[in-house]
């Protein structure tokens, strides 16, 4: 999987590199990162990527100019989808990522910073993603967010085909609780029936908790799994 991310500030994304599983997926190729700057790219004599807004008002506003010309420069894989980052986008859930990381084998990331960015940026989109209600300085976060999501789902990368079926959000439900020795950990105990070795009862166990805990936790998840299961 190629990734490819057009950031103001690309030392924002080293992190990855050193991220357990998601750097050791970088490091074996299964994914390669490539960072492009649009300052780069500007070709006037400051170096600007933001100018003011036409009409007036608060902030700076990415310039169409350098985003365009640092897009054109990514060499194109046959199956390439470009994201933009931005709070108004269609809120990231998992089922996209999946879709990502099977569809496709490029992934360019547009990050927005300031005020945001001159609307004809959009053109560029396939997809405009947000990653939550909430307004963050640019988009480097959320682009490194989908990364890891998309990388972790890459064959290889996180133990086996199973930890990643039964995980929270594969399937609507929320995951049931885990526990590990000691079975008596200050007072906390690990319920009975997890020590039990039957299978049966372990896994209708782990099927109440899972509805329990989707029920309490995500009322709205819940009534999706719950008009799923009709419609079986
Ligand atoms: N004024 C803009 C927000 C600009 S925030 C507006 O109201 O829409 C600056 C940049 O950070 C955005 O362009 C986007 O790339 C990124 N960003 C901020 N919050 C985000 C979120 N929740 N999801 C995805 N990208 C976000």
């Amino acid at each position: 999987m190629r990734l490819d991310v057009v950031s103001l500030t690309p030392e924002a994304l080293a992190p990855l590199q050193g991220l357990g599983v998601i750097g050791r997926a970088f490091a074996a190729g299964r994914a390669e990162l490539h960072v492009h700057n649009p300052r780069d790219f500007a070709t006037d004599r400051y170096r600007k990527v933001d100018d003011e807004p036409y009409g007036g008002g608060a902030g700076m506003v990415l310039k169409p100019e350098p985003v365009f010309a640092a897009y054109e420069s990514i060499p194109t894989q046959p199956r390439r989808r470009t994201l933009l980052m931005s709070p108004q986008g269609q809120p990231l859930r998992q089922q996209d990522l999946r879709r990502w990381a099977t569809d496709y084998d490029q992934l360019v990331f547009l990050c927005g910073h300031y005020e945001g960015f001159d609307e004809r940026i959009r053109s560029l989109a396939d997809e405009e993603v947000s990653i939550g209600d909430f307004v963050l300085t640019g988009g480097e976060l959320p682009a490194m967010t989908i990364i890891n999501g998309v990388v972790r789902l890459l064959p290889g990368t996180v133990g086996t085909e199973a930890c990643l079926e039964e995980e929270s959000h594969s399937a609507l439900l929320l995951e049931h609780p885990h526990y590990t020795r000691p079975a008596d950990f200050r007072g906390m105990t690990v319920p009975e029936v997890l020590r039990s070795g039957d299978h049966g009862a372990i896994a209708r166990w782990r099927a109440d908790q899972q509805q329990q805990r989707t029920e309490e936790r995500r009322p709205d998840l819940y009534a999706r799994w719950q008009e799923q299961q009709q419609q079986q």
